[in-house]
């Protein structure tokens, strides 16, 4: 009981007499350091054909507590491979539970740090290519 009051008051000295201490972190030119298991938006993930990973299952939306992943399957015509024509995430009712990431077969969508997400529209949905985007600056596949 004692001891954190202590704690609190010797730091609140300390501060007093090294008033140019910086307590605040000056974002954004200052990063955060994210802890390492820090889960930010899922993104869509490349293979190494430089297509998009997803295979169009939609059990990434099934799972979806939010309900926030729209998944629109296509073939195509000549792989015979199926790939999300439509693929949506409403960053608005996303709640980063990472259900998405658990649930996914081919490990298509990652929830990595990505966490600005302030916009001045109503609405923050990002489409297959934005989702893939994130992924391609960070010049990542698998
Ligand atoms: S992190 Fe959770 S809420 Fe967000 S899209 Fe994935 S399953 Fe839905
Ligand atoms: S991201 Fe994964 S779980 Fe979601 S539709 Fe694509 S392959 Fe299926």
């Amino acid at each position: 009981m004692i001891l954190p009051l202590l704690k609190g008051l010797i730091l609140i000295i300390k501060r007093f007499f090294n008033p140019n201490a910086v307590v605040t972190q000056q974002y954004p030119e200052e990063r955060p350091k994210l802890p390492s298991r820090f889960r930010g938006l899922p993104e869509l993930q490349i293979g190494k054909d430089g297509r998009e990973r997803c295979i169009a299952c939609g059990l990434c939306a099934k799972v979806c507590p939010s309900k926030c992943i729209t998944v629109e399957g296509a073939t195509d015509k000549t792989t015979q491979r199926r790939y999300p024509e439509v693929y949506e995430l409403d960053a608005f009712r996303c709640i980063f539970c990472g259900f998405c990431e658990e649930a996914c077969p081919v490990r298509a969508v990652i929830l990595r740090d990505t966490f600005e997400l302030s916009t001045y529209q109503n609405k923050d949905i990002f489409d297959k290519k934005q989702l893939l985007d994130l992924t391609r600056k960070r010049k990542i596949s698998f």
